[in-house]
């Protein structure tokens, strides 16, 4: 069954595997439903339309992706930071080297934490790659990035999680554990962040972009304990979008902020010593133009990685289209030109 608003996104299917989530809509709606869900639904007239194509994970991935869902957080904090969840609070009081840290001294550093819930007090220390249970969740330490100049230095990584949510053999885990022990933490997508993946070199046309993302995957299981790419979108040269993490999981960062919430846009290079090409600025326009829509994302709710946390991603060649407004413009203008409203501000919510 087909109609004039499932064409386009049925021609454009062909080359590439599509999103499941965002074929849902084009495939759901029945010719006979349509006329009673336009009657109902006068601000999404035409969903279908945005549908960009996207790679499929299986289609580029090393591993399929780890992980258990559960009812959790995680957060880097830096020492004077807290982390709220239900009625646990941890605040990291102080982050030191181990004195004999070795190799590992980065995720061996030793953080002193004050845990508190209602009628409970209770001061810990903890080493990285620690875990322990108390009032009713599970703690992991991830990380305690005590030594100077390393990616997330001054860090320590957390992962919570309510002792109920977990498989036991987590939930009576001593340790951390490695990719296979994270949890997926469930989150509801309100902003969207841009980002690079700030490697080293640029992307350069003869490079093999699935190349980078299986890279990328298997550095952040080994080297970062991620269960998966840290976002959830991932753009290469020509502007092909590939599906990174489930995007209903909260994303990853080596920096300070705290990504729940946010859908996680990456453009694979670095920005900082590279221009974006015009094939990459569209993907990022409809992307974001899809994901404004099907999150209902305002418009001004659009981000750089930078507006979060102290780090020059997404780059200044990418992020001069945030400062200047271009890129949300874009957004707005491929919006409106499909019929769509999106309010531009988050005021009044
Ligand atoms: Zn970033």
């Amino acid at each position: 069954m087909m109609d004039t608003l499932d064409a386009s996104a049925a021609v454009r299917a062909g080359a590439a595997r599509t999103f499941p989530d965002l074929r849902f809509a084009g495939r759901a709606l029945s010719v006979a439903l349509l006329p009673a869900l336009a009657a109902c639904a006068t601000t999404r007239t035409a969903p279908t339309s945005l549908e960009p194509q996207i790679v499929a994970h299986e289609e580029w991935e090393a591993t399929p992706p780890l992980g258990h869902v559960a009812d959790a957080t995680r957060r880097n904090l830096a020492p004077g930071d807290t982390l709220r969840f239900k009625d646990l609070t941890i605040t990291l009081l102080e982050l030191a080297l181990e004195p004999a840290g070795g190799e590992a001294a980065s995720e061996r550093g030793r953080a002193v934490l004050l845990l508190e819930r209602p009628g409970e007090r209770s001061r810990e220390v903890v080493r990285g790659g620690e875990a322990f249970n108390w009032g009713g969740f599970h703690i992991a330490v991830l990380a305690a990035r005590a030594a100077p100049g390393q990616l997330g230095s001054g860090l320590v990584e957390f992962e919570v999680g309510t002792l109920e949510s977990l498989p036991p053999h987590i939930a009576d885990a001593t340790i951390a554990g490695d990719a296979s022990y994270r949890l997926r933490v469930p989150h509801d997508i309100d902003r969207i962040t841009l980002h690079h993946s700030g490697s080293p070199e640029p992307l350069r046309p003869e490079d093999d972009p699935v190349e980078k993302l299986r890279g990328l995957q298997s550095w952040g299981a080994s080297a970062r304990n991620w269960w998966d790419v840290p976002y959830h979108f991932l753009i290469d040269l020509d502007g092909t979008i590939y599906e990174g993490r489930d995007h209903r999981y909260m994303g990853e960062t080596n920096t300070r902020y705290n990504p729940r919430g946010h859908l996680l846009i990456t453009v694979i290079g670095n920005y900082n010593i590279q221009e974006a090409t015009p094939a990459q600025l569209e993907a990022i326009e409809s992307l974001m133009a899809w994901a404004a829509v099907e999150f209902d994302v305002p418009l001004d709710r659009i981000y750089g990685h930078g507006d979060h946390a102290d780090t020059s991603c997404p780059g200044t060649h990418l992020g001069k289209y945030l400062e200047d407004g271009s890129l949300v413009e874009g957004v707005r203008e491929r919006l409106r030109a499909l019929g769509h409203t999106v309010p531009v501000t988050a005021v009044g919510r």
